[in-house]
């Protein structure tokens, strides 16, 4: 028996004998009621582990590879009214133990192909739970007779997602499973996921992206989730290809839904061009506006280029850009409609999302109409938001917590301060689909606060808008923009460049491309201040697990302290 959670009513209402998950590489695939009678059976064992002691809200991690058994583990947590700490395989121990340590948690559960590196992070006290739920299957064809839902009513448990890590420490961010429900609803509202949308699934599963856009939010639809495990280019390309390939003797069904982060769609645009033709032919065909029905990108901002290169293999399909964050899962989207995908924008404001600028300089709230100063020129916001999305608390960190929240003015809630800033801009021809939401002036993300936000001589300028000019220099193949202290300037911009295999030779004499050339080229696309004083080349830019960088430790690698 399951209590009756939000995510469980839905579940039941699908059909039991459709496909809920499927283990790409291995062609396996399960259905919604054989999941719902192993989460029982896996609820029951965890209550049997917990030797009598409640688990209601208590913090159990687990280390479990993307598939099926890491759905099984997620819901049977959260069916036990626990917390759901996901960890990531790809962490080194200590990283793990942190976590741990961090969350408090009773229990690490682990598959049996993480036993070793669970026993490697495990402190005194706590023991590894083996899961293997295979050999534990009930199947008994009529599997929605099996399964009684009973009213536990107030009681939820949740997870507890960490935060990429990007500007410090990770944050353990307290969800709900009210806030991952709310999260999930709006975006099934926004994005329309169907019961016949299957989502290909390549995204690690201890960030909010993956977990409750490209498997919660599916889940409460009734879509198919589809794992490829681990991710690779060539496996993503063969997969999609599969149902168009003329020869194909097993044609796959068709993946309708795909999301992952910008640097995947590099990666990705890198592999296409090595393809056989014939694979090329298939994927774009499978990557087309007519099958691939929504095709998203965010967790980092979008590259102009990496945005039309997509819009090429695809025959037209244009990237749907989307802002989120741990603390809110959604916040703003981009629309449906072909033109509220923009270049550059975010969108607006998801269902149940309540949004709102908040004036940098002054404090004041930006209100619509009023997003230029006296002399023209764009305010700058801090993005700050409320509603039933957004989370309560960081985990056993109450300081973070209060300084993170503006105080309850209208005694309507508290605002979510999220330290990123954007502009808002009315764009002709956009927000006309009829998606209710979707309409008014768009929104920018210029970047964090921290890190992005640059002052140089009095003006304000966007490390975001600055990448975006130099990743459309064909010399660039990646880079990072920041801030260096300056005497004269208070901040100067400087930038962090890989060079692309032409930008190796394109400097005078051919030798490799250099920081006068990088200022010739952006003259034409930038004002003076904004073009970078200085420029250091590098073999590779670090990034986090989700494709972020952490402009901190850049600097301080590079520059050494500011
Ligand atoms: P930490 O909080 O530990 O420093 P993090 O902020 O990178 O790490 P996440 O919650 O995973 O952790 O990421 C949220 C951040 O990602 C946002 O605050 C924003 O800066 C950035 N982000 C997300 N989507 C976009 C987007 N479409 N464009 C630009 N930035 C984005
Ligand atoms: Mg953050």
């Amino acid at each position: 028996t399951l209590p009756r959670l939000p995510v469980f009513e839905a579940v039941k209402k699908h059909d039991p004998n459709s496909t809920a998950v499927v283990h790409s590489l291995s062609g396996r695939c399960f259905t919604y009621g054989e999941l719902m009678n192993d989460v029982a059976a896996a609820r029951d064992r965890l209550a049997k582990k917990a030797d009598g002691k409640s688990t209601e809200g208590e913090r159990i991690a687990f280390l479990v590879e993307n598939g099926y058994d890491y759905v099984v583990t997620l819901l049977s947590i959260l069916g036990s009214h626990a917390i759901a700490v996901p960890l990531s395989p790809t962490f080194p121990a200590h990283e793990l133990r942190y976590i741990l340590d961090q969350s408090q948690s009773l229990m690490l559960l682990s598959s049996e192909k993480f036993q070793d590196k669970a026993d490697e992070v495990l402190k005194e006290g706590l023991e590894t739970q083996p899961i293997n739920y295979k050999s534990e299957k009930i199947m008994t064809g009529k599997t929605d007779d099996t399964v009684t839902l009973e009213d536990l009513k107030s009681k939820q448990g949740g997870m507890m997602l960490y935060t990429s890590g990007t500007t410090s420490r990770p944050k353990g961010v307290l969800l709900p499973e009210s806030v991952l429900t709310a999260q999930s609803l709006s975006l099934l509202e926004a994005w329309s996921y169907t019961p016949s949308d299957r989502l290909l699934h390549v995204l690690p599963l201890h960030h909010i992206h993956g977990t409750v856009n490209a498997l919660l939010t599916p889940l409460f639809a009734g879509s198919s989730i589809e794992f490829i495990f681990p991710f690779n280019t060539q496996a993503v390309w063969e997969r999609l290809a599969s149902p168009y390939l003329p020869d194909s003797s097993k044609p796959k069904e068709k993946i309708t839904f795909f999301t992952v982060v910008p640097t995947i769609y590099s990666r990705l645009l890198q592999s296409h061009a090595s393809l056989s033709p014939e694979l090329q032919a298939a994927t774009k065909k499978a990557f087309s506006p007519e099958n691939m029905r929504v095709n998203i990108s965010g967790s980092a901002a979008l590259p102009t280029p990496v945005k039309s290169a997509w819009r090429e293999l695809s025959d037209g399909n244009v990237l749907l850009e989307r802002y989120g964050m741990t603390e809110v899962g959604m916040a703003l989207s981009c629309g449906l409609a072909f033109e509220d995908r923009v270049d550059g924008s975010v969108g607006w404001p998801l269902p149940s999302v309540e949004a709102r600028l908040v004036d940098t300089e002054t404090n004041e709230v930006i209100k619509e109409g009023e997003e230029l100063d006296a002399e023209g020129r764009e305010r700058h916001g801090e993005i700050q938001l409320r509603g039933p999305t957004v989370f309560k608390e960081y985990w056993q960190n109450p300081d973070a917590t209060a300084s993170e929240f503006t105080d309850d003015a209208d005694g309507k809630g508290r605002w979510f301060k999220t330290g990123d800033v954007a502009v808002r801009r009315v764009v002709e021809g956009a927000g006309k689909s009829g998606q209710e939401w979707a309409k008014g002036p768009m929104w920018f993300v210029l970047g964090r606060k921290s890190a992005d936000i640059i002052k140089t001589g009095g003006e304000k300028v966007s490390a975001l808008e600055i990448e975006r000019e130099m990743l459309s220099l064909p010399q660039v193949e990646e880079c990072a923009v920041v801030g260096l202290q300056s005497e004269a300037w208070g901040q100067k911009v400087a930038a962090v460049v890989m060079l692309s295999e032409a930008g190796k030779t394109a400097g005078k004499g051919g030798k490799a491309w250099g920081p006068m050339d990088m200022r010739r080229a952006l003259k034409e696309q930038l004002a003076n201040y904004k073009i970078p004083q200085e420029m250091k080349v590098v073999e590779s830019i670090p990034r986090n697990a989700m494709g972020k960088i952490n402009k901190k430790l850049l600097v301080k690698e590079l520059w050494g302290d500011q």
